[in-house]
């Protein structure tokens, strides 16, 4: 199959007059057009970019979305987080899960780490988001989550050693699957004791994989790390010997120069969630600095009752606009440098090889609407699609080769059965 768009971004910029021949997942080559073939899909008056990756998100909260809304973080966890999540059986999980995953790809996320900590001491409710995201078409990175604060609900704690060996047997379970990849996810400083920081770090070592962690959200969780381990989160991470290129962490706050160079030294990554610290309140990330000093950086949408939309695009957005605010320096962060975060970067710090438009990549792209308003008046097109671009502009995703999404629609599942079913679940819920 070869796809020829009016326009493709690749590494060298935006070119026409190519088209891109996808084969086995993977894009085989971006040739010249000299004549039509047989299997060429026509993309008139279309854009071809990367797929954008969702490098932070818990599928689950999307069907908690506007319970919490306008409470600050402690009454959105205990008022919302925790006590809706004890209301969800295995198919309202499952439910959750697609219809995130479907939102994501009508906004042109190909990809998607789902966080995912409702486990029940098993891996059935982990199972069946695998199956939702490859029912609906989206590239899963399950973040399987290893918690055993005692604060939390029962159904995401586990003894240290039943966690460490359910997350090996789901590795195992999906090695060399094509669109999904699990990885280890300790939750947090505060949500994982030390043994289980370290045990969902080994497994990665082990297994070859990255591994996740929330670090330094609110101001709190440092003072919190700070008195209970004598140590601020990077460097309690530090000194438990887990800070490296293996690590992910999601938001990374509040961090003092020291522990900026010290993640940029050790070549740790960040999952930034833009919107979702804005939404609750929990202040800015250091972009730049990070940046600078070496750390590598993907963009998350945090989950659907955090943010609350699931759009990497505007997540780009966010991400620049926070810094120029920051900064009080418009330049910042600019429209490239924020769309690599999104799709390249993002791809990189997971270990998946999309994100750009290249032969050897995975066929992970999204089409859109050059006659969009949103995309007048073609001043730079790269430009407007990180600061203008509406999610309507979105009309064709390609996950792995395979059309999901198709003029505008969903193709793998029926998008108004699948709301009746949220309508159904979620009647009557308030707090
Ligand atoms: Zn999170």
């Amino acid at each position: 199959m070869r796809l020829v768009p009016d326009l493709m971004l690749t590494v060298a910029g935006w070119t026409s007059g190519r088209g891109v021949t996808l084969a086995g997942g993977r894009i085989a080559s971006i040739d010249p057009i000299d004549r039509p073939q047989p299997g060429d899909v026509p993309l008139v008056g279309k854009g071809l970019l990367p797929g954008t990756v969702n490098a932070h998100c818990h599928t689950f909260q999307s069907l908690l979305r506007g319970l919490g809304d306008d409470l600050d973080f402690a009454g959105w966890r205990d008022r919302v987080l925790y006590p809706f999540s004890e209301r969800l059986d295995r198919r309202a999980i499952a439910l959750g899960a697609a219809f995130a995953f479907v939102e994501m790809l009508r906004h042109g996320a190909t990809t998607c780490v789902d966080f995912f900590y409702l486990q029940d001491e098993g891996n059935d409710n982990a199972e069946a988001v695998v199956e939702a995201a490859r029912a609906v078409g989206i590239r899963l990175v399950l973040a399987r989550a290893m918690y055993d604060w005692e604060g939390a609900p029962k159904r995401y704690r586990e003894p240290v050693a039943d966690a460490a060996r359910r997350t090996r047997e789901l590795i195992a379970a999906h090695r060399d699957e094509a669109t999904t990849v699990i990885q280890p996810a300790p939750h947090s400083p505060h949500g994982a004791s030390a043994a289980m920081i370290r045990a969902g770090c080994e497994i990665a070592e082990a297994e070859d994989t990255r591994f996740h962690i929330h670090v330094a959200e609110g101001r709190y969780e440092g003072e919190r790390t700070l008195r209970e381990h004598g140590a601020t989160p990077i460097r309690y991470l530090e000194w438990l010997g887990v800070l490296g290129p293996r690590m992910i962490g999601v938001h990374c706050v509040w961090l003092d120069d020291e522990e900026i160079a010290l993640m940029g030294a050790r070549r740790a990554a960040l999952a930034y969630c833009p919107s979702s610290n804005m939404f609750l309140g929990d202040g800015i990330t250091r972009i730049p600095e990070l940046s600078q000093a070496g750390v590598r950086i993907g963009l998350g949408t945090d989950g659907g009752c955090t943010n609350n939309r699931l759009s990497v695009f505007e997540e780009m957005r966010m991400t620049s606009l926070l810094q120029r605010v920051r900064l009080l320096d418009g330049g910042a962060l600019d429209a490239a440098t924020v769309f690599h975060l999104g799709t390249r970067s993002g791809a990189e710090i997971l270990g998946v090889e999309a994100g750009v438009i290249a032969p050897g990549q995975l066929a992970d792209l999204v089409a859109v609407d050059l006659a969009d308003a949103s995309l007048h008046p073609r001043i730079d097109l790269l430009k407007s699609v990180v600061y203008a671009m509406s999610d309507r502009a979105v009309t064709d995703v390609w996950v792995h080769g395979r059309r999901v999404v198709e003029a505008g629609r969903l193709v793998t599942v029926d998008e108004r059965e699948l709301l009746a079913r949220v309508r159904e679940l979620t009647q009557g819920w308030s707090i």
